[in-house]
């Protein structure tokens, strides 16, 4: 096991809530609940998983930029617009921007060395404007849907994604060719070792997006953790295959039984979502286990 990394911890750009039916698809379709349902969840955070390497400090995700909640033409107008507010409720305090819970974590925005972005929707690509040295990893795939027409519908703001002066490295996740690899993440077939270490490995996880991607962390003392995004909001739900009701169903049952198989044979196995309010304990109590090694 590899022994560059030396610490993880996370942190949450505010909290959003969201309808229950976004979190477990009840079989109706997203434009009827999304248009009907009067409940909303509790606030469930807007994570970032913060990954110390020896080579620089690697994020996950980027959260929620606080402007969408103080600036009124952030968002789309119209009838997007309304489904965006009917989708999600953001709050986020002063004290939640990105490089804010750095400070709080001992770190500077300008220490972050490479950002990767699971997928592109705003609450995961809202810090990437404060991070002055970061290179930001994207799918290849994701990157090439963003000026397909209907891709505003999907979540997917363009403005916000293309800041001047951010630096996209767009990836292709290849096929497994070592078998000390092809191990560690069995039964995926793909991994793009992100640092050439084996300690940060992309695995595809399409479905809540095409190019969805999920980050397996491999610090040595501690459980393998595998950083999932939105391909659920509860890993609780994971076991019962029980998939959210947005994006493609076929794709989040297949990623989420690659996740399962991954598990079975990784039993210490430790699933984090970036919406998924157990998340932070999940990770904690990981870390504890590890200490006490
Ligand atoms: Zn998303």
């Amino acid at each position: 096991m590899p022994a560059a990394i030396t610490k993880v911890s996370m942190l949450s750009t505010g909290n959003v809530a969201i309808r229950p039916q976004h979190v477990r698809g009840n079989g109706t379709p997203m434009l009827w609940w999304l248009l009907t349902s009067r409940r909303w969840t509790a606030p469930r955070p807007i994570d970032v998983y913060v990954i110390e390497h020896r080579d620089g400090l690697v994020l996950f995700d980027t959260g929620q930029d606080r402007a969408s909640v103080t600036d009124p033409h952030f968002f789309p107008r119209g009838i997007v617009g309304f489904f965006y507010r009917r989708l999600a409720r953001f709050a986020i305090g002063a004290g939640d921007t990105l490089t804010a819970q750095l400070a709080a974590l001992g770190y500077r925005a300008s220490d972050v060395t490479t950002a990767v972005l699971s997928h592109l929707h705003q609450d995961h690509i809202g810090g990437i404007a404060e991070l002055p040295n970061a290179e930001i990893v994207v799918s290849a795939i994701d990157w090439a849907e963003i000026d397909r027409p209907g891709a505003l519908l999907e979540g997917v703001m363009a403005d916000h994604v293309r800041v001047p002066g951010v630096r996209y490295r767009p990836v292709d996740i290849p096929p497994v060719t070592d078998a000390a690899m092809d191990a560690a993440i069995a039964p995926f077939t793909h991994a793009l070792d992100l640092r050439g270490d084996g300690s940060l490995l992309l695995l595809p996880t399409p479905g809540h997006s095409p190019g969805s991607m999920s980050l397996l962390v491999r610090a040595e003392g501690l459980a393998p953790l595998l950083l999932v995004g939105d391909l659920t909001y509860d890993v609780s739900l994971l076991a019962g295959e029980h998939v959210p009701g947005v994006s493609e169903k076929k794709g989040l049952l297949a990623s989420t039984r690659a996740v399962l198989g991954l598990r079975e044979r990784h039993p210490d196995l430790v699933v984090l979502a970036a919406h998924d309010p157990a998340a932070s304990g999940l990770l904690a109590a990981a870390v504890a286990s590890a200490s006490a090694r």
